[in-house]
């Protein structure tokens, strides 16, 4: 999901409770190092203590809420959709679902992994609401325009253009975090719509970069591993510094 707030870089923050991981490095043999990385014991230890006494319920895909990294199912290549499928009512709640929310968390776009599901299928808009929340200037540099809902099922992306834009970006897998992250300025998808009808959308400027961040989820790909790293940022951190 590309998340409009983190766009403007001031967006609602929703703080989340990390489950830290501490990093391990070590010298491996031919100087290649390995980074390990592995749940601290007692997050496991206190996480199954919790579930035993509490009886907590874990939720079963698709989800209700957005995944978050570290979640295995945004690191692995989505599953392609067998065209017969895209009609049957299973699929079709699948999709509404997700139009729910992506509506729901005020994203402009959301694909499949993000609620637990690992197919090739995303959706997005960017509603006249969504513009008003830029000024003009930002709409006329940031090439922004109202799209309406689109479905698009195993898709294929062809980057058009060796422009390449950069602006701040984030994924509300990644809450709270935005970071600059370049992207081609033109694109074109072609896929499947939300009948089973072959599309194409040969477009520009923001859209394209909403299709290039959403298109990547597919491919268990995340906006950090695009970003400019240095510039990776908490939305919160002012908080941290206040008394
Ligand atoms: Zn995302």
């Amino acid at each position: 999901m590309l998340r409009q707030g983190c766009i403007r870089a001031v967006g609602v923050a929703v703080l989340w409770s990390s489950a830290s991981r501490s990093v391990h490095i070590t010298s491996a043999q031919q100087n290649l190092t390995r980074v390990i990385v592995k749940q601290p014991f007692y997050l496991s230890a206190a996480f199954l203590l919790k579930k035993a006494i509490w009886r907590i319920k874990m939720a079963t895909p698709p989800y209700n809420h957005v995944t978050q990294v570290g979640d295995p199912v945004l690191r692995g290549k989505s599953d392609p959709v067998h065209p017969q499928d895209i009609r049957t009512k299973e699929f079709q709640d699948l999709i509404q679902k997700m139009v729910g929310v992506m509506r729901k968390t005020g994203g402009v776009g959301l694909a499949a992994p993000q609620i637990g599901v690992a197919q090739q299928v995303f959706v997005m808009e960017f509603t006249e609401k969504h513009m008003k929340g830029f000024s003009e200037e930002i709409q006329k540099a940031r090439e922004m325009e109202v799209v309406p809902l689109k479905v698009f099922v195993n898709p294929s992306l062809k980057i058009l253009s060796d422009n390449q834009v950069v602006l701040t970006e984030g994924c509300l897998s990644l809450t709270g975090f935005s970071a600059a992250t370049p992207r081609a300025h033109e694109v074109e998808i072609t896929g499947l719509n939300e009948k089973g009808e072959p599309v194409t959308w040969r477009v520009c400027g923001y859209p394209a970069r909403i299709l290039q961040h959403e298109y990547d989820h597919l491919q268990g790909t995340l906006y950090i591993d695009r970003m400019d790293t240095r510039t990776f940022a908490d939305l919160q951190w002012p908080q941290w510094n206040e008394k």
